[in-house]
């Protein structure tokens, strides 16, 4: 089973809402407006990160390449996928 982890740069996010939509159990938006990766811990440089499940993968990876600014990444086994 891969290690999956899922990064939120956001110091970054725009706030435009497409991963709360797409992924709505990972994400939801916070009250400042901007995307909150529920479960996600603080990495610090503005940065949170939390490990996924596969049945989370299809639905974030979504979200990852929708994100108009580029800011959710997906890290499988410590390699950068997204
Ligand atoms: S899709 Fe990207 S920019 Fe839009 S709210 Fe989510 S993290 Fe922020």
């Amino acid at each position: 089973m891969p290690k999956l982890i899922l990064v939120h740069e956001r110091g970054n996010c725009i706030g435009c809402g497409a991963c709360a939509a797409i992924a709505p159990d990972c994400w939801r938006m916070g009250k400042d407006g901007l995307a909150d990766l529920i479960g996600g811990k603080d990495a610090g440089g503005g940065r949170y990160s939390r490990q996924i499940s596969e049945s989370e993968l299809s639905t974030n990876k979504q979200a990852a390449t929708t994100c108009p600014v580029n800011v959710i990444h997906l890290e499988k086994d410590g390699k950068r996928e997204i």
